[in-house]
């Protein structure tokens, strides 16, 4: 049965702009036809129509680096600072249950206009990693959302990026958690198993990569493994890499060389390849990024939020690096809004100085569409455009009404096709989403999700946290964070730079 989704305005490849009366035909899980609505209902005069004149039409976003962490950080009492002494508190989150925390995160998603989560999954229970895998595919699934599933490993530093001294200098009346690794066989072994069960990319809505979760948590050793891995099992590999100045200050440490450098060194760099952050990167490391294919992950509100510093997404992209948007599990208000996440993509992109390149929202929409879904997975895969081949995941904005209408400057503008892309990217939120598509399917309609109660889900999650309040949490993770902070203090501060 063709379907036919119409909208008065629409932005079916941000980087062509903005056109009015358009309309999609959509037969199964794809786009058939696309074009002025007035062509595409003659084409297909007896299909139902959804959407209306009214609403903007989007392709769904991707958001290409995330964590599956539900309600984030805040509402655990998991205080921002710096990544590496946020790190050590982190550890001390309450387990909850984790088909709630991906089924509550991938509803907080479609709700934003996005159809697509790269998931690094933080793993638990070591030992228990096989039901809490497929928990967190099921909670995604529930959703309604495309999950692209990393199993991060790591071998070494997770305390601190010199963590034998680190320990050694700790007080031994500290209770701290013996080192845990998972073990490599095993990692791999569960790997293997996951790229057999999601091998067809069928619908496409679970796909699995891999990869060391960053070069100061994984030896060389390993992380030559993980390529030789994804390469024998055409899988993408998914690194964390610059986040802070501290790790750019290991890598000169450990390599005497930058990490990008080191990383070419031993074959880690290539197109399978896509980091999350790259802040801290050298000049050199641009055209590096570029050569090479690798694509980057840009997490603004995650980056801010730990103190980490603002990505030279301007360079990136001027070196014709491919760049997405990750929400990181950490945005500014807490709420996983991806058109938000967009506008601070934007804003930061434009940094100061009258030579600064002008970053425009067609080039921010693109990191939210197209772009990123080629880095999240793989620069052929239909997703991203509104065009005939294409599956048929989009969104349907709406102006909102009163003073939460972010169009009213469309009724006096000469030309409203050229001023929509920034009055939408400036002005809307998730508040403003309306209908969310993903392979066809209506997973949100009129702001509610179509495929389960969403304050049930809610309720589900408060009682599990509850039922955690009383679990004990160590007291010594303060202290350990403490002493952490003190050891990179003896680091130094990174350069004051502007952003
Ligand atoms: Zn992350």
């Amino acid at each position: 049965v063709t379907i036919l989704v119409r909208a008065g305005f629409a932005l079916p490849n941000a980087q062509a702009g903005c056109v009015t009366d358009f309309a999609v035909a959509i037969d199964g899980s794809r786009i058939i036809a696309a074009g002025a609505f007035r062509e595409i209902r003659a084409a297909f005069p007896g299909a139902d129509v959804s959407g209306g004149p009214d609403l903007v039409m989007l392709p769904a976003m991707c958001d290409s680096h995330d964590h599956g962490r539900g309600l984030g950080t805040t509402p655990l009492g998991i205080p921002d600072d710096i990544l590496e002494v946020w790190l050590v508190q982190l550890a001390q989150q309450p387990r909850l249950d984790p088909y709630l925390l991906a089924l509550f995160d991938g509803l907080r998603l479609v709700r934003s206009g996005v159809s697509t989560v790269l998931h690094s999954h933080n793993l638990r229970d070591v030992d228990g990693i096989e039901s809490e895998i497929s928990d967190t595919l099921r909670g995604y699934r529930d959703a309604g959302i495309r999950v692209v599933f990393d199993l991060p490993i790591t071998d070494q530093n997770m305390l601190a990026y010199d963590e034998d001294a680190f320990r050694a200098s700790l007080p031994a009346e500290l209770n701290l958690a013996p080192r845990q690794y998972m073990d490599r066989q095993r990692y791999f072994d569960v790997c293997a198993s996951l790229a057999r069960q999601y091998a067809e990319p069928g619908d496409r809505m679970v796909t699995i990569c891999v990869g060391p979760s960053g070069p100061q948590w994984a030896s060389d050793e390993l992380m030559q493994e993980c390529v030789a891995f994804a390469q024998s099992h055409h899988l993408r590999m998914h690194v964390h890499a610059l986040e802070t100045w501290y790790q750019r200050e290991y890598a000169f440490r450990q390599w005497r060389t930058s990490l990008l450098a080191h990383l070419d060194a031993i074959g880690l760099l290539g197109p399978w390849l896509t980091l999350a952050h790259a802040i801290w990167l050298e000049p050199s490391d641009y055209a590096l990024l570029a050569d090479r294919g690798v694509g980057v992950a840009h997490n603004p509100s995650s980056n801010l939020r730990l103190r980490s510093g603002v990505a030279d997404v301007p360079r990136l992209l001027a070196e014709g690096v491919s760049v997405g948007i990750g929400l990181d599990g950490h945005t500014l208000d807490e709420d996983q809004d991806m058109l938000r996440e967009v506008r601070l993509a934007w804003t930061l992109a434009n940094r100061p100085g009258a030579s600064a390149p002008n970053v425009g929202v067609h080039q921010a929409l693109e990191m939210a569409t197209r772009s990123g879904f080629g880095i999240t997975l793989g620069p052929d895969v239909p997703l991203g455009r509104l065009e005939p081949g294409y599956l048929a995941d989009l969104v349907l904005v709406e102006p909102g009404q009163g003073i939460d209408d972010w169009s009213i400057g469309l009724s006096g503008a000469p030309q409203p096709v050229e001023l929509l892309p920034a009055l939408l990217v400036r002005g809307a939120s998730r508040r403003h989403v309306r209908d969310v598509m993903v392979g066809g399917r209506w997973i949100v309609r009129e702001h509610r999700s179509t495929c389960v109660d969403e304050h049930d889900i809610a309720d589900r999650l408060r009682e599990n946290l509850a039922r955690q309040a009383n679990a004990s949490r160590s007291s010594d993770a303060a202290r350990v964070a403490e002493l952490a902070r003190a050891l990179y203090t003896q680091w130094g501060d990174p350069p004051a730079r502007t952003w």
